[in-house]
Order: structure tokens, then sequence, then C-alpha cells
């Protein structure tokens, strides 16, 4: 089956032109995406097809060497949109020579149609390939990703079609603009290609704008750990897989002690400096499944899945430690800080929700402070917790563990 080429040729300008306009629109104020040096290549490849289209009514300087060496500029194009997009160094070089090379090669065989479609069909699909190649670097993740992976796979594997096709079977007599289907296939392809990874260079600036945004709906901002919203959200999930599992599970609520002094002596700032330096060290400290998480002020909490009580107990212990042992630096000048730790643990029964933990470990906290502060105050246990709180017939409104 073939198609009418210069019918073909039209639909991949003019669809090259309004995709362009449009990825101008969208990229508008968002370098860091590069849709402008998408759309700019796109405008490039318009006017390559143009002069393909007026092939036979223009000097084939234009028509044959000026449109190759435009179409190969068109994948540099491409290529320095996604180094764009993944923040890696332009290297004009790179994006120069395979252009200029097209046209000197095209210059050269002008005289062969199946030489020239050969070549230039070959060096296209090496360009695709090398954009390919660039996609495969970390960052570059996802569904748009994927789609412009797909998109490029198609072009490449076309091309390289057309290029052997040129080199075995076109005849001398063989022509661009003849309805033949190899010729279909190609320009049926750019048109599909050019869309679909478009779309897909799009979704890829969608798809990080999305992961920032989860990221910072979910992180606390000053100390880089879990929100209060998320770390409830993760309490809240591993109390209901403790449940299912019927493994044991603890919570830990961490308070550093006589923080308003912090403040008071050094500033808000060193205050801020001693909580991200208090959450640097539980970060060291914490299994890969344990979460860290933001609950108020200066207090932290640290849900620990698949944990016993003595074992969180322990860790607790060795935080305390931990922290005691790494001073925040301010300025020069050490700021010792201290934290107390309210721990809870243990197998959890069907009806018990994640307001009954933090109850429990805030009241161990409590107790921790009372006993003189640096120091692991302990829960009676979940099992105790539970019982007392079904005596009083509300697991929320827990009364003090004191
Ligand atoms: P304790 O040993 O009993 O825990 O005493 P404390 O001084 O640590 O506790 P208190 O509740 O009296 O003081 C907590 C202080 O934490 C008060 C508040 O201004 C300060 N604070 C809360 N959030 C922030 C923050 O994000 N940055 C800074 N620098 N200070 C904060
Ligand atoms: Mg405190
Ligand atoms: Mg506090």
């Amino acid at each position: 089956m073939t198609a009418d080429v210069p019918t073909l040729l039209l639909m991949v300008i003019v669809s090259s032109v309004v995709m362009a306009a449009a990825l101008l629109v969208l990229g508008w104020g968002r370098r860091q995406d590069g849709l402008q040096l998408w759309a700019a290549a796109l405008l490039v490849s318009a006017v390559g097809y143009a002069l393909y289209l007026l092939r036979g009514r223009i000097p084939d300087a234009w028509s044959v060497v000026l449109a190759n060496a435009l179409l190969s500029a068109t994948l540099s194009g491409l290529l320095a949109a996604v180094h764009r997009f993944q923040d890696r160094p332009q290297r004009g070089a790179v994006l120069v020579v395979p252009p200029v090379a097209t046209a000197l090669l095209m210059a050269l065989f002008q005289d062969s149609f199946a030489l020239r479609v050969a070549v230039s069909a070959a060096l296209m699909a090496a360009q695709v390939l090398w954009v390919l190649h660039a996609l495969q670097a970390p960052g570059t993740a996802g569904r748009g990703a994927r789609l412009l992976r797909a998109g490029l796979a198609l072009e490449a594997a076309v091309l390289l079609l057309r290029s052997a096709w040129a080199a075995a079977f076109a005849g001398e007599g063989a022509t661009l603009l003849q309805s033949h289907a190899v010729h279909t296939l190609t320009f049926m392809t750019a048109f599909i290609a050019l869309l679909v990874t478009s779309m897909g260079f799009v979704f890829m600036g969608k798809d990080r704008a999305d992961g920032i945004n989860r990221r910072l709906a979910a992180q606390d901002e000053l100390t880089g750990v879990a929100n209060r919203r998320a770390i409830i959200a993760a309490l809240d999930r591993d109390v209901a897989r403790a449940q299912r599992t019927r493994e044991p599970m603890a919570l830990m609520m961490l308070d550093v002690d006589h923080f308003k002094q912090v403040n008071d002596r050094h500033g808000h700032l060193a205050g801020d400096a001693v909580l991200r330096t208090v959450a640097g060290v539980l970060r060291q400290r914490v299994r890969a499944q344990d979460i860290i998480g933001r609950y108020g002020g200066e207090e932290f909490l640290v849900v620990l899945p698949d944990t016993t009580q003595e074992g969180a107990h322990d860790l607790a212990l060795q935080l305390c430690e931990a922290v005691q042992a790494a001073p925040c630096q301010w300025d020069g000048v050490p700021i010792p800080v201290t934290v107390s730790i309210g721990v809870v643990g243990g197998r959890l029964a069907a009806s018990d929700h994640w307001d009954l933990l933090v109850h429990a470990a805030d009241s161990a906290l409590y107790r921790a402070k009372q006993g003189g502060r640096n120091r692991v105050g302990l829960a009676p246990g979940v099992e105790r917790v539970v019982r007392r709180a079904d005596a009083a017939d509300c697991p929320t409104t827990f009364p003090s563990l004191l």
C-alpha cells in the first residue's frame, strides 16, 4: 500500500509546525525542561521536509544537501533538548558534526539517489540511537521517557530499514516523491514518531514536576525527613500491615531537651541547625525500612516495622548516645544537644489505631523528661497499653501511663 508522498510530507510539515508552537507555549518560562530546544528542532525539520517537497523545483543543493543537513540538525536539536532536560553541558561539536558530515556526504553522492538515501538514513538512525542512549542516564525514568524511547526506537528501526532498502534495492530511476511503500513507511513513521516523541518529552517534564511536588508534599522542608502528614500516613500504613502479618512494630517519639534555651541563647537559626543535626543523626542510625518524621516543632517520630519493644528500646538508647556525641557546630561553636525518647512496641490487636501508639509514645516520652532528660522512657508495651485503653473504653483518649 502506498500513499502520495507530497501529501505525507505536507502532513509532517504542518504537524511539526503546530507541535513546535504548542511546545513553545508549554515550555514558556520553563527553560530547564528543554521544550524550546525541542520546538526549535521541530521547526528546523519542517524546513527540511519543505525542501524535500520542492524536489525538482529548486536546485539539488537545497533539496538534497541542505534538506538532509537540516533533518540531521533536527536530531542534533533533539539531543540538545534531552541534554538540557538532564542539565548536562552542551557540546557544540557533538551537535554540529553530524549535520556537517551529512551535508558533505550528500554533496559527494549527489548523483546517486540510492547511495544518498542509504547513507543519510543510516546516519540519522545513528543519531536517533544516540538520543536513545542519552535517555539511559539516571533521572529520565517514568511514563514520558518510556513513550519517548518507544517513538525513537520506531524511528531508528524504520530509518535502518530504509537505508538497507536503498542500498540493496533502490534502482537508479527511483526518486523521492514517487509513490513507494518504503517512502510511505518512512514518512508515516516520521509523522507518528513526531507526535509520540514530542508527547513523551512533554510528559517527561510533567513526570519530573510531579515527582518534585510529591516529594515536597511529604517532606519537612527544614530537616528533609517526612513531614507530619507523611509520617502519620506511614504509621497508619504500618499499623495496618502489622495487624495483617501479626508482626510486632514499635514507635519512638523523640524530643530535643531544653530546645527553647538553644533558641534563646543562640538564635532561631542555630535552633534550626540543631534540628537538622538531630535529623541527620537519626537518618544515619535507623534501618532503610524505618521512617523518620517531624511531628511538631522539635519532636520527631520514628516508625519501626517488624521491631519488638526491646529492639526499639536498644535503638533508642543508641540514638540518645549518638545525638549527645554529635554536637551541632554553629559559627564554629559546638552546641551540645541531647534528646529524650519515648518508646512503645509490641503486637497490635485488630482494633488498634495509630493514635493509640502516638499517645503511648508521648506518655513514655513524658516519663523520660520527668526522669531527668537525655534518656529513654518505655511504655508498658502495646498489649498492656491496649488493655488499659480498653478498660477506659476510648483508645484515643488513652490516660497517662505514669
Ligand atoms: P523540654 O526539654 O522540656 O523539651 O524543653 P524545650 O525547651 O525543648 O521545650 P519547649 O516546648 O519549652 O520549647 C520548644 C521550642 O521549640 C519552642 C519553639 O519556639 C521552638 N521551635 C519550634 N519549632 C521550631 C523550629 O522550627 N525552629 C526553631 N529554631 N525553633 C522551633
Ligand atoms: Mg523539647
Ligand atoms: Mg516538645
